[in-house]
């Protein structure tokens, strides 16, 4: 496995790989990797001839420094695991290699960026935009892969590569959740094993509003029903519950407009913020 630290060694050696005709993966992450990420290898080690696996936390798209500063951080661990899944490339580069403190272009996402994640994380899509453009740009990967627990970002990137004609296919991969059902995040390692069974909660309230909508209950009722089941005591916050068309992020209005519906969630475990959905395909 190749390790780069920054962009110039990365760029020569993609260039000598771009020579041989391979097939290019990218899968961007911030680190403390879990078996959702490598699920993400794995699609790109199975469609690819070169995987190339981008580590950075990216202080753009934080809104809440304590967030940032308490962002977990595994490199070691990360790079074992990496070596261990068979990924060709690792990409580790410094916050000043990828930005000046003269930065003047921004992005707009227009609706998208405004709803659910938006409301409470101002600016993080401008961040997310900023680096993954970045990231495209230093590897120009055939694919790259996102994982569909950020349904949000996965719209917003694949509508960014679209507007901007970018030739990159994006996939999206499916949620990977631990035993009980919560989604694997790095956050996660933020929480003790007390919360990590408060934090259930949101993927139990998911299930529970799927089956309340396929059973032609209203949205606004099932909104209310998830509302108070938050309002017992406890350590968890209800930040939103939103049921959305998957590739729009629309409201769904209609109780009958059931495919290609998402559920989405998030709020907080103590200090932690998660966030989940479910999709009905
Ligand atoms: P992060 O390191 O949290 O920025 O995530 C890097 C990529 O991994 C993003 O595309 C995430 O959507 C994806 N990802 C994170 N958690 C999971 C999970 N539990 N299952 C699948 N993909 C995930």
């Amino acid at each position: 496995m190749e390790i780069f630290r920054d962009t110039p060694g990365l760029r020569s050696y993609l260039k000598s790989v771009r020579k041989r005709n391979l097939k290019l993966g990218l899968v961007p992450t911030m680190g403390a990797l879990h078996t959702g990420h490598i699920a993400l290898i794995d699609s790109s080690l199975k469609d690819c001839d070169l995987t190339v696996c981008s580590i950075f936390v990216n202080p753009l798209q934080f809104n809440n420094p304590e967030d940032y500063a308490k962002y977990p951080k595994a490199l070691e661990t990360d790079l074992k695991m990496l070596e261990q899944s068979g990924c060709h490339v690792v990409f580790v580069p410094e916050v000043q290699d990828l930005y000046s403190d003269s930065r003047v272009v921004n992005f707009k996402f227009g609706y998208l960026e405004t709803t659910m994640e938006g409301e409470f994380r101002p600016g993080h899509f401008n961040g997310v935009g900023l680096i993954v453009l970045k990231l495209f740009n230093i590897v120009q990967p055939d694919n790259a892969y996102f994982g569909k627990k950020d349904l949000q970002q996965y719209v917003i990137i694949q509508k960014m590569t679209d507007e901007l004609s970018l030739d990159i296919n994006i996939i999206g991969v499916d949620t990977v959740r631990d035993e009980n059902g919560l989604a694997l995040s790095s956050r996660n390692q933020r929480l003790s094993d007390a919360e990590k069974n408060e934090a259930l909660i949101f993927y139990r309230s998911l299930c529970r509003a799927k089956d309340r909508l396929l059973n032609d209950v209203s949205v606004k009722e099932i909104k209310s029903e998830i509302s108070e089941v938050f309002r017992k005591p406890g350590n968890t916050k209800l930040e939103y519950l939103e049921i959305v068309h998957s590739d729009t992020l629309r409201p769904v209005k209609n109780k009958f407009e059931k495919t290609n519906v998402s559920i989405c969630i998030a709020g907080y475990v103590g200090k932690v913020r998660l966030i989940d959905n479910i999709s009905i395909i």
